[in-house]
């Protein structure tokens, strides 16, 4: 029996995953303590594990700091994360005198949960809510010129606010070390090898588990009318525009339509709905994909794992650089059609490919196979229950990296050859223009090296194992 201690921020969408590991975790005997928030205590009582509340250790919020929360402002969360974690430090050194865990398993974003780990010096198993993102599949990201600026704009504030860790013993280069998945770290993710973005670039130090998931229910997808299912998630959900497309899209369609919205409903939607839609707060998610023939989806990473297990198609319709990733995934695997007018036309147009092209629902079955086959979460709690893990199999990174570095000096001997050619054979006058094109252009010429590299690598090291 082992005594773990769990840790996740306030959020559906990285406390659900976690959910069935508690349980398994619990099942298999383990002492299971998570440090949580009053709005999960139902949710993670029902797992038999201790509920510990936390809620009294984050700030108070500003109406700008909430705001900036609610876009999903990088930078804000930072700073929240690193405020809550001195307010909770204290605390956790009380409780470790009572409960001094023999690992710590934490939601990879969850700053306290990580720095507390490494005080302490506890194991830790990170739990990872979106795919594992390294340099290569961090390419899946597609982040708005919004959310870039957010990003630099913040480092400023970020890199002091470390700073202010340090009185209380916690120490962090940068917070970029704090969240990137990175090949030491053991790691659950819950998505399968085959889903998961470059999965054979990360270490034997992850477990790809698969969809983290409660429910047993089998898809069943034959009804009298299609049926389509709306939600844009936990977070963003206040968007009555696009409601309203939406209701306007498919009003005169043979469908019926059920739209999760979240709280304050009467503010977010039309009165009345037509025939056929039903609206509610909140579903029991799994339980309406299970019988959905389309889901039109935000892509958080939760709802695509959760359609795809249930053999859902969809229509994506990403709001941020991390589910801009998870939309495009599942468009590779042919799961679905991008959004690419979200007015009542274009929501229309999509739902009508995705209906009329069987091969949607075939694409989002296979993957529902794939995942079913998953270790899933018995195999998540051993991983924990047996942590810290070794990695024995070859580094790809490293190799990969070996291998960019000598395409970088190749690539730089071939411009500075062009210059001089140029130079010697036209002119001397404005050569300097070459160097600044290759230069701009080095990135994305270097990146398509590197992607068609990497099958080769990939190739070669299975071939040695044999
Ligand atoms: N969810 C739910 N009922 C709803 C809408 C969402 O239970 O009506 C759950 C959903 O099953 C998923 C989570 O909330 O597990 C949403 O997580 P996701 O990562 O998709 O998006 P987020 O809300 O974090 O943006």
């Amino acid at each position: 029996m082992k005594k773990i201690a769990c840790f996740c921020i306030p959020a559906h969408g990285h406390t659900n995953p976690m959910l069935p590991v508690l349980r398994a975790l619990v099942d298999h005997g383990n002492a299971v303590r998570f440090y949580s928030f009053q709005a999960f205590r139902e949710k993670v009582l029902a797992t038999g594990a201790e509920f510990v509340a936390c809620d009294a250790y984050l700030s108070e919020l500003s109406a700008k700091e909430e705001a900036r929360l609610k876009r999903v402002s990088t930078t804000e969360m930072t700073l929240q994360a690193i405020k809550a974690t001195i307010q909770m430090d204290a605390f956790i050194a009380e409780e470790f005198k009572t409960f001094f865990p023999d690992v710590i398993f934490t939601d990879s974003v969850c700053f306290w949960g990580k720095l507390t780990a490494f005080k302490y010096g506890v194991p830790m198993v990170v739990s990872t809510s979106t795919f594992a993102f390294n340099q290569l599949s961090s390419q899946y990201m597609k982040y708005s010129p919004k959310e870039l600026a957010d990003m630099v704009l913040g480092l400023p504030k970020i890199s002091k606010a470390l700073h202010s860790l340090e009185p209380y013993g916690y120490k962090v280069k940068n917070a970029l070390s704090l969240v990137q998945s990175d090949n030491a770290t053991d790691s659950i993710v819950y998505a399968t090898q085959r889903y998961q973005p470059y999965s054979e670039s990360f270490s034997e130090h992850y477990l790809f588990a698969g969809p983290s998931l409660f429910s047993a229910v089998k898809p069943r997808k034959s009804h009298e009318r299609p049926l389509v299912y709306i939600s844009m998630g936990t977070i963003i959900n206040d968007r009555p525009d696009f409601y309203r497309s939406c209701v306007a899209a498919l009003k005169d369609m043979d469908v019926d339509v059920v739209l999760s919205c979240g709280d304050h409903m009467e503010t977010k939607l039309p009165a009345p709905l037509p025939e056929r839609f039903s609206a509610y707060a909140s579903v029991d998610q799994p339980q309406v994909l299970s019988r959905a023939n389309v889901f039109i989806t935000h892509c958080g990473m939760n709802s695509v794992s959760e359609s795809l297990y249930m053999a859902t198609p969809m229509v994506f319709y990403p709001q941020t650089g991390e589910q801009c990733a998870v939309a495009r995934r599942a468009s590779e695997l042919g799961a679905g059609v991008f959004l690419k007018n979200d007015g009542a036309e274009g929501i229309r147009r999509a739902v009508r490919e995705v209906l009329e092209h069987p091969a949607y629902a075939q694409a989002a079955a296979e993957c529902s196979a794939d995942f079913r086959a998953a270790p899933g979460p018995a195999e998540a709690a051993k991983f924990i229950e047996t942590a810290p893990h070794t990695s024995s199999g070859p580094d790809v990174l490293a190799e990969l990296n070996k291998h960019n570095g000598i395409a970088q000096i190749v690539y730089w001997l071939i411009v500075c050859a062009i210059i001089v050619l140029f130079g010697l054979l036209v002119t001397w006058k404005n050569v300097w223009i070459i160097g600044v094109v290759a230069g701009m252009v080095s990135s994305p010429i270097l990146k398509i090296v590197q992607q068609k590299r990497y099958p080769k690598l990939i190739q070669k090291i299975k071939q040695a194992e044999r």
